[in-house]
């Protein structure tokens, strides 16, 4: 049974939210195997050996948010922030590009100062980046009102990004207090509409079912987002999720897994986020084919769901997750054939 849903996807026929559930509560051992072996050839048989690198410049943690498992919370008062300038996050962009990085990530909390003034200094950040360095760019500032998404295009961001986190409604209001579900959701279907490219993501361990992981792995597909990731729930601490018991990543690599099997052409990204260095090689053989959060060294810059695991060491920098993917097999791919593969996506959302 599991055999053949296993083949079925990697033929890229469709599966039914039911069958994601099954696949999603596989605990065999050599029924695990199968899946991450199918997974793995679905994705080289589309991309080959390449794997796409993205430098993370997290460039403001403060946030007026307060969602209740993160770190960067606004109740979590006591605790170091910043704020990097348009000269500095340029500078950081260009270092990534320097090293063969991919695309520049520019992520922040829903920070009022980057919001002030119409949006005036996140799209003069997205343009300073675009026009002086050049490197593609993830836009990643938190939910912004429809009318932003064209400016934001316009100021010459390829992608925009926001994590659901999950699509249980009840479940999300309780983790992400005072926002809207349905203005989260839209946020992906309005950026698309003005030609950007879309990710979406989910958190494993938060308190949700194996239904519920099923479910939005399926709702993350039919939003037609581009790019579609699971990353395991570390707790923080300062945050009333702080002793949650955390899970080992194995749900995560499942995810990775089924995900690359109903998402042949996608892209699914691997986080140095959760287990540094050390989780590149398993989510590699799940299926993965980007490498996230790669950050620079003595940048005096915060990871999110670890904000400082393996950076300072260096353990996250280029050359050493470039020699890791080497290791793997894999190479990581130029910036030209990064540049194509998106061109070759938003041709296919106009179709
Ligand atoms: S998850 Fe994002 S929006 Fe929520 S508190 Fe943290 S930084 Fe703010």
């Amino acid at each position: 049974m599991v055999s053949e849903l296993i083949s079925k996807a990697e033929r890229g026929e469709p599966l039914g939210t039911k069958d994601v559930f099954r696949l999603m509560s596989i605990n065999d051992k050599n029924e695990l195997e199968e899946l991450y072996a199918a997974a793995r050839r679905v994705r080289d048989k589309v991309f080959g050996k390449r794997i796409y690198t993205y430098g993370f410049v997290y460039f403001s943690t403060h946030c007026k948010n307060n969602c209740t498992f993160c770190y960067y919370r606004r109740s979590n008062t006591g605790i170091d922030r910043y704020r990097k300038t348009v000269e500095e996050i340029v500078d950081l962009s260009a270092s990534l590009l320097d090293a063969g990085i991919n695309l520049s990530d520019l992520t922040m909390g829903e920070d009022p100062m980057m919001y002030a003034d119409d949006y005036k200094l996140l799209i003069k950040t997205i343009s300073a980046v675009h026009d002086e360095v050049g490197i593609s760019i993830m836009a990643s500032p938190g939910a912004l009102p429809e009318r932003m998404f064209p400016v934001v295009r316009e100021a010459g961001a390829d992608w925009y990004a926001c994590y659901q986190e999950t699509y249980n409604r009840e479940l999300f209001e309780s983790l992400r207090l005072e926002q809207s579900f349905d203005d989260r959701r839209n946020q992906k279907i309005w950026a698309r509409k003005a030609g950007l490219l879309t990710e979406d993501g989910m958190m494993i361990g938060l308190g949700e079912s194996v239904r519920d992981r099923a479910n939005t792995i399926v709702t993350m597909g039919s939003l037609g987002c581009d790019q579609v990731r699971a990353m395991t729930f570390v707790p923080q601490v300062g945050t009333p999720m702080q002793d949650f018991t955390p899970y080992d990543s194995t749900e995560e690599l499942k995810a990775i897994a089924v995900m690359r099997l109903l998402n042949h052409d996608k892209l699914i990204p691997c986080s140095l986020d959760v287990e540094g260095i050390a989780g590149l090689r398993t989510r590699i053989d799940a299926g993965a084919n980007v490498v996230t959060s790669i950050v620079p060294p003595s940048k005096n810059l915060a990871g999110v769901a670890q904000h400082e695991l393996d950076i300072e060491n260096g353990n996250r920098s280029v050359e050493h997750v470039f020699e890791m993917l080497d290791e793997t097999g894999h190479r990581h791919a130029t910036s030209t054939e990064y540049k194509a593969y998106l061109d070759s996506r938003r041709r296919k959302a106009l179709r």
